[in-house]
C-alpha cells in the first residue's frame, strides 16, 4: 500500500510548524509499513487529479495567501476540484482553510476567491484570536491546537464543523464552532502542529485517503502513549 500526499505551496503556506502534520502522516504510515510519496506542488506547478490521495495546505500571512490564490486559480483549481470529487482527502489549516471556502476578505485589499470546495466564507476582523484551543467533535473525540488568526469563518447551512469549542475562539468567536469536516474536506484554525498531538485524527485522515484506492483499510494500532501525553498536556492549557 502507498499513500500519496501533496503538500501544496510549502514555501508560502508553512507557518507555526504546520509541516509537522506531514511528518506525522509520514511517520504513522512508516510505522505500519505503508509506503509514502510526498509531492510539493508550488507556484507554477500543475497537479494530476488522479495522483495524490491527500492534499495538505498550511497557514500563511495574507501576502502569501494572495500569491497562492492567483496561482491556484490559474493552474490547480480544476484538478483539485476533480480530486475532491474523486474522494481525495483535504486537510487545510488556517490560511489554507480560508482558501478551501468561497472567499477570504482581508483587512486591506480585495476579496481572495477560494476554491469553493466547502460552502464557507471568511472576513478579517479587527482583532486577532491567539491562544490554545480545545474542541470536541460530534463523536466525543477531543482535538487540541493553537490558533492565531484575524479571519472569521462562517459555514454555510448544513456544513458540519470539525467540532464545538471547549476553550478558545474557533471559526469566528461567535457561534462556538471550530473548523469544518465535510466528507473528505477538513479545515481548521488549529496549528500546533495539529496532528502530532491528535493521533486519532491523523489516522482518520490516513484511513480515508487510502480508501479511495484500497477500499476500507484497517489501520494497525500504534503505541500512542507519548502522543496522548502531549494531547492531555495541551488540553490542560486554557489560555
Ligand atoms: N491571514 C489569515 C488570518 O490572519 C491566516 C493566518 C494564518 O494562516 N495563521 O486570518
Amino acid at each position: 500500500m502507498k499513500l500519496r500526499i501533496a503538500y501544496l505551496y510549502p514555501d508560502q503556506l508553512n507557518i507555526y510548524g504546520d509541516r509537522g502534520n506531514i511528518l506525522t502522516l509520514y511517520q504513522r504510515c512508516q510505522w505500519r509499513g505503508i509506503e509514502v510519496e510526498i509531492l510539493t506542488p508550488g507556484l507554477g506547478d500543475t497537479i494530476d487529479p488522479e495522483g495524490p490521495d491527500l492534499y495538505f495546505m498550511g497557514g500563511g500571512q495574507d501576502s502569501q495567501q494572495i500569491q497562492v490564490c492567483e496561482d491556484i486559480h490559474q493552474r490547480k483549481a480544476h484538478s483539485l476540484k476533480l480530486a475532491g470529487e474523486h474522494g481525495a482527502v483535504f486537510l487545510t489549516i488556517c490560511g489554507g482553510y480560508q482558501l478551501l471556502g468561497n472567499y477570504y476578505k482581508p483587512h486591506n485589499g480585495d476579496e481572495l476567491k477560494g476554491l469553493s470546495l466547502i460552502d464557507a466564507y471568511t472576513v478579517a476582523g479587527n482583532t486577532r484570536y491567539i491562544g490554545n484551543v480545545a474542541i470536541e467533535r460530534p463523536n466525543g473525540q477531543q482535538v487540541v491546537g493553537f490558533e492565531n488568526h484575524s479571519g472569521r469563518t462562517y459555514l454555510g447551512k448544513g456544513v458540519t464543523p470539525l467540532g464545538k469549542v471547549l476553550h478558545g475562539k474557533g471559526n469566528n468567536g461567535e457561534d462556538g464552532f471550530e473548523g469544518v469536516a465535510q466528507g473528505n474536506f477538513y479545515g481548521t484554525y488549529l496549528h500546533g502542529s495539529l496532528l502530532p498531538k491528535n493521533p486519532a485524527l491523523a489516522d482518520e485522515l490516513i484511513g480515508k485517503a487510502l480508501q479511495r484506492r484500497y477500499g476500507t483499510v484497517q489501520l494497525e494500532p500504534l503505541n500512542d502513549q507519548i502522543e496522548i501525553q502531549a494531547h492531555q498536556r495541551a488540553l490542560a492549557l486554557k489560555h
